[in-house]
This record gives C-alpha cells, sequence and structure tokens, in this order.
C-alpha cells in the first residue's frame, strides 16, 4: 500500500475522526461493563490517555459465554452450510482491507506501531488470514475408515463449542486474525479478549462480522484486565477451548486454569528468544545484515520471534558488528508513529518502557558492552520510546541472553563453529524460531534438523505465509497457527458406527 502519498496530516485527521469502540460486543451489541466501571487506554507516543475502556466483571464474562454458548446450540452459525459461512468470512475479509485506514489509526495510537506497519502488514495479512480460512470453510471435512462391510464407520469433525480467544498488544488485530479465521470458520462461537493495552480495534473487528453476515452472539468482545476477564475465561465451566497469545507465564497459568475447571483444551502460543545465527561462509553479509537489524528492531522489537540472539561466527564477527551499526543507524529511527515515514514507533507503555530499560542496565551491570542505543531518543521523552540497542561481547548466560526483552535491544553472541553455534540456539528455554545465513547446503539442513525451534528460515528471516505453520517448541508453547493444521485445534472428532444388517 503507498502509504508515503498521504502524509503525517492525513493519518492525524483520519484518526481525529476515528470512532473508538469502547464498550464490550456481546450479542451484537455494544453494551457497558456490569458496574459500570472503565479502565483507560494511553497513547505511548504522548502519554496522553485516548480513551476509557468498559472493565470486564465475572457477570460480563458468565454473560459473554451464555450467548456465546446459546448461539452456538442454536446451529445459526455452528450447523450452517459451510459455503454459508464461507461467503460470511469473505465479506469480512473485504471489510478489514475496506476499513485499513481505520485499523491503521486505533492500533497505531493505542501500542505505538508505525502507521505503516499497519497499513503494510497488519491489517493486509489480517484479511488474508480470514481469506484463507475463508476458503477452508468446505474443505476441511471428516472420513469414512475401511471397515469390514458389515459395518460404516464414519469421522465427524465437529467444531468445540465456546472457545475464548486471549491476545497480545504486540499485533493486536493480526493475533485475533490467527486465531478468529479457524475458530469462526469452523462453527465454534468465540469470546474475544483483548490485551488491555490494545483494546481499541477489537470492537470495530466484531461489528465487521455482523455487518458481513455473521450471526450476533457469535463474535463477542469482552475489555478487561487479564488478571480478571482472562482469568474468568480461563476457569470457566463452560468455555471449551482457550486459543492464546501471550507470554510463557500466563501461557502456564491458563492451563493450571483448565485443570482448575473443565479441562479445557489449551493451545498456546508464547514467548521466544529467536537466534540468527551467522555463520562465515555467509554468500551475501549485507543481507544478512539487513535481515538481522530488521529481525530485532522490526515491530520495536515487540515481537515474538524477534531475533535477539544474533550468533555471528568468530571470523566475521568485527565486520558484522560495524555494518549492522551502520545499517540499524539508516534503517529505523525512532518517531511519530502517525507519520507514514515513521520506521519505529515509542513501546506500548511507559511501564515497558521501564522494563527494557531495566534489561539494558542488567546487560551493563552482567559485563556486555553497549555498541549503542540504551537511552531514551531526544526529543522524544513525552513517549514510551527506546533506541535500537545493541549489545556486544553476549555470553548466553547472561540474563539479556536467557530472557524475553521484548522491546529494540539486540545480543551478539561470538561463536567458533557450527557445533557452538547449534548448542548455543538450543540452551533457551524457548523455541519459536531459528535461522542460519551459510553457503553450505549441507550444513544448512543440519541445522534445521538439530535446532530445537517450530520455524526455521535458512538464508532468509521472517518468511511467512499462510501454509506455513506457525508455532513453537519448548515453552513457546503447543500452539499452531496460520495453516490447514490450527483448524485441527478448534475442532474434534467423533467416530460414528452403524451396523449394516
Ligand atoms: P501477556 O501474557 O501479558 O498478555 C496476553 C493476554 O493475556 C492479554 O490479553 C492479557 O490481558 C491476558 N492475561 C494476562 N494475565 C492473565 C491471566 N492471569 N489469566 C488470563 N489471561 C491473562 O502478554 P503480552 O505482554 O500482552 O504480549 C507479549 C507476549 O506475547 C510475549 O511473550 C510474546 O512473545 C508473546 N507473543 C507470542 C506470539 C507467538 O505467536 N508465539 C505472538 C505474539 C506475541
Amino acid at each position: 500500500m503507498d502509504t508515503q502519498a498521504r502524509d503525517r496530516a492525513h493519518f492525524a485527521a483520519k484518526a481525529a475522526a476515528t470512532t473508538f469502540h469502547t464498550d464490550h460486543f456481546i450479542d451484537g451489541d455494544f453494551v457497558p461493563a456490569s458496574d459500570g466501571r472503565r479502565f483507560p487506554t494511553i497513547n505511548p507516543a504522548t502519554g496522553e490517555t485516548l480513551a476509557t475502556v468498559a472493565r470486564g466483571t465475572q457477570a460480563d464474562v458468565d454473560r459473554a459465554v451464555a450467548v456465546a454458548r446459546r448461539t452456538f446450540r442454536s446451529g445459526v452459525w455452528s450447523k450452517a452450510a459451510p459455503r454459508d459461512r464461507l461467503a460470511v468470512m469473505e465479506r469480512f475479509a473485504q471489510l478489514i482491507e475496506a476499513h485499513a485506514e481505520e485499523f491503521a489509526v486505533l492500533d497505531s495510537l493505542d501500542m505505538g506501531k508505525p502507521v505503516s506497519d499497519m497499513l503494510n502488514i497488519d491489517v493486509p495479512f489480517s484479511a488474508t488470514t480470514i481469506k484463507f480460512f475463508a476458503e477452508t470453510a468446505d474443505k476441511f471435512d471428516g472420513a469414512v475408515t475401511a471397515t469390514a462391510s458389515s459395518a460404516l464407520h464414519y469421522i465427524l469433525r465437529q467444531p468445540l463449542g465456546v472457545v475464548a480467544i486471549i491476545v497480545p498488544w504486540n499485533y493486536p488485530l493480526m493475533m485475533a486474525a490467527w486465531k478468529l479465521g479457524p475458530a469462526l470458520v469452523t462453527g465454534n462461537s468465540v469470546v474475544l479478549k483483548p490485551a488491555e493495552q490494545s483494546p481499541l480495534s477489537a470492537g470495530l473487528l466484531a461489528r465487521l462480522f455482523v455487518e458481513a453476515g455473521g450471526p450476533a452472539g457469535v463474535l463477542n468482545v469482552v475489555h478487561g484486565l487479564g488478571e480478571e476477564v482472562g482469568r474468568a475465561l480461563g476457569l470457566h465451566m463452560d468455555v471449551d477451548k482457550i486459543g492464546f497469545t501471550g507470554s510463557t507465564e500466563v501461557g502456564k497459568l491458563l492451563m493450571t486454569y483448565a485443570g482448575q475447571s473443565n479441562m479445557k483444551r489449551v493451545t498456546t502460543e508464547c514467548g521466544g528468544k529467536t537466534p540468527q545465527v551467522v555463520m562465515a561462509d555467509v554468500e551475501d553479509i549485507d543481507l544478512a545484515v539487513t535481515y538481522a537489524v530488521n529481525g530485532i528492531y522490526g515491530n520495536q522489537g515487540e515481537v515474538c520471534n524477534a531475533g535477539s540472539r544474533i550468533l555471528v561466527e568468530a571470523a566475521i564477527h568485527d565486520e558484522f558488528v560495524d555494518r549492522f551499526r551502520a545499517r540499524a543507524a539508516e534503517a529505523f529511527r525512532p518517531g511519530d508513529p502517525l507519520d507514514p515515514a515513521t520506521t519505529m514507533g515509542p513501546l506500548v507503555t511507559a511501564e515497558h518502557q521501564k522494563r527494557v530499560l531495566g534489561y539494558i542496565d542488567v546487560g551493563r551491570a552482567e559485563g556486555a558492552s553497549l555498541a549503542f542505543g540504551g537511552g531514551v531518543p531526544a526529543g522524544l521523552e513525552a513517549g514510551a520510546y527506546v533506541e535500537p540497542t545493541l549489545f556486544t561481547g553476549v555470553a548466553n548466560g547472561m540474563r539479556i541472553a536467557r530472557e524475553e526483552i521484548f522491546g529494540p535491544v539486540g545480543t551478539i553472541l561470538k561463536v567458533a563453529d557450527e557445533a557452538e553455534a547449534i548448542a548455543v540456539a538450543n540452551d533457551s528455554v524457548y523455541g519459536l524460531a531459528a535461522s542460519i545465513w551459510t553457503r553450505d547446503v549441507s550444513r544448512a539442513h543440519r541445522f534445521a534438523r538439530d535446532v530445537e525451534a517450530g520455524v526455521v528460515w535458512v538464508n532468509c528471516f521472517d518468511h511467512g505465509d499462510m501454509t506455513s505453520i506457525w508455532g513453537g517448541f519448548k515453552q513457546t508453547g503447543n500452539g499452531r497457527d496460520k495453516c490447514v493444521e490450527a483448524l485441527t485445534q478448534y475442532t474434534q472428532t467423533k467416530s460414528v458406527w452403524v451396523e449394516l444388517r
């Protein structure tokens, strides 16, 4: 999308004219919290309050779940002809595209993402996700199995019922779309809980589903705090499944809640500490540098698969660091997210800024050397900004190499050879993604085989498509998004025997 043709003034005017949907969306209507309480949502670029949002209660969760259950049982969506669901989902995707600028300013204002990233990444990929899953509506089915001819045995694939979708703030629209696509197309009813840091786009999304012809009550939104609304959904006796993207810590809590309540299914897409390995036989070092820089500073580093551990073979280490520094300075300069020329916005909240700056202090105290950045950019002190930052001389035992910082802080670790690169890459509790740059085909395949990660990139980084699987190993969780396999996570199988006499 050509965002350069529209300037900051255009997006500022759009932002001023945009309606904020700040109430829950239940049974096709916007409704306030049962006790009327609200919480503020803040623009991290300025520190100003944008709006106040309904703060969900147990009663709100109960109401939304009851509506979702009633709608599911009614069959209005769960038993609709797959091609009817397909048509609604396709219109839903078209409406998301048609409201691209509205979504762009909503999430940009709410969590600081550059408006150009919203228009080039989040909005089109969200629409593509819904479109992709729409197309599976009548192509994902059960089977008749090879039993003796005296009986017919078939497998029905059915929706689960009421699905709660709990999403993070780093890609508010896209994370919701990744889960809504498979959950809705297979006939479930949904309660969506957006992150409290980025609630503004969810109401528009739910409204558009109804505008597309989705029955009221199939897609509901309950806003609120994680420990309140998220927890209530996790412990609810009438929620059949939680589709979760967020931190490993909360993913573990949700698995515990399931055990404490009704053994609901829980799929988790959690944190990462992605290694980007650059071997000395890399064909094009500048290309590797460009991808490495984008891999850690894109989306302010607030990315689950941010390539935050850059493992460079000793022979090219110093040259790599010099080129990395130059490229980062050229490509990422923090600025106003509503300006389409901006490539890096503020972090999501002042609290998160403090956390990320705290990690920079930890890195210094641990003895890593600060190659550049490390502070708040001059002139942007009113917002939650952090400079693009790089540490060199990092050892994998340091906290900055082990913990997910979730900000624009890269670490470069020197490795002696391939064996050390794999050992260090795998020395992490996370296992979302990994990349290797090498000219050696066998080495590339050895790495792909041995690295403990759900997604591997060879001589590239962050490639993706709806046909590829998104999900991790180890404490990144058990979810698989964005692919046909995702449909299995929102359906269950039933075995039916018919005796033929
Ligand atoms: P978070 O875990 O703090 O919050 C995620 C969601 O969980 C929010 O909606 C929040 O309100 C809710 N929540 C918080 N406490 C809860 C509780 N006790 N019970 C139920 N729900 C609760 O994560 P975040 O800070 O919003 O997002 C950042 C995290 O998300 C990072 O760890 C990142 O790696 C991860 N992430 C993973 C992927 C992936 O595909 N693997 C994608 C994006 C983000």
